[in-house]
């Protein structure tokens, strides 16, 4: 096992990456990056993150499903039965992800919110995390976890609220992931945080195609450059790359209950 990293949540489905998800995953592996978790938005994109799982299944990837917040009216009463069966594959690690955006409100926000709390019900249900996509409502993503969040646990991915938003859900229990804008030279506030949050509670990631860290800004995002996020952190939190990857790694381990991966 030479690979260190670990990039926490990406998207590799055909729409982002038409070659397939394998020479991404390839490109990663040789960079150090031993695991990846595959997040779904919708049906379609979380079979696909369980097919390329599945077809990796001794390379550490791992699928992460659900529908997220931008298509929460395309669920109707229920989460579809197709969804929910894809949470029984073992290369499922987490439900997700799911959440509330307010910045963009591409559906209408009692939709975000109740397809929210379907997730949660269906994470206990399964007793798996959740991967929570939070914009611009980080208030009231607060009080969902406050009022239905109980035995609950998981990450808010890509996180880009305050401090205060950031010790609420530390004192919760959830973790913290950064990704390609802590990055950015403009974003100091940001770096602050991701320097406070403890060894035990940060994870770092990619949110592959979007997002790309500042060496590769405005090309397409890939799990590979996940060791720039690493870099910047670990700078912000004065200890050496390796010593910061070593701890979020433990942090993935323990929230994904990932495996060491034997081939990378
Ligand atoms: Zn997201
Ligand atoms: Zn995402």
């Amino acid at each position: 096992m030479s690979g260190l990293y670990i990039d926490s949540h990406c998207h590799l489905n055909p729409e982002h990456f038409p070659e397939g998800a394998d020479p991404a995953i390839a490109r990663a592996h040789e960079a150090g990056v031993s695991h990846l978790m595959v997040v779904g938005g919708n049906v379609a994109s979380s079979a696909d993150a369980v097919r390329t799982a599945r077809s990796h299944e001794r390379d550490g990837v791992y699928a992460v499903v659900g529908v997220h917040p931008h298509e929460a009216s395309s669920v109707t009463s229920e989460l579809p039965e197709d969804l929910l069966a894809l949470a029984r594959d073992k290369s499922v690690r987490a439900i997700g992800e799911t959440g509330l955006d307010y910045y963009y409100d591409h559906s209408p926000r009692e939709a975000q919110l109740s397809v929210l709390s379907m997730h949660l019900e269906w994470a206990r249900k399964e007793n798996l995390p959740l991967v929570f996509h939070v914009r611009d409502a980080y208030d009231d993503m607060l009080a969902v976890l406050r009022n239905e969040g109980s035995g609950l646990t998981g990450v808010i991915h890509c996180f880009s609220g305050t401090w205060e938003h950031a010790a609420a859900f530390l004192d919760m229990g959830y973790f913290l992931s950064f990704s390609g804008p802590v990055t950015y030279a403009k974003n100091e506030a940001l770096r602050s945080i991701a320097a406070r949050v403890p060894d035990d509670r940060i994870l770092c990631e990619t949110d592959s195609p979007y997002l790309s860290p500042r060496r590769t800004r405005g090309k397409r995002n890939e799990p590979a450059n996940v060791v720039d996020v690493y870099e910047i952190v670990a700078g912000v939190r004065g200890i050496p790359v390796e010593e910061f990857a070593v701890r979020v790694r433990e942090n993935a381990f323990r929230l994904f209950h990932l495996e060491e991966n034997a081939d990378v």
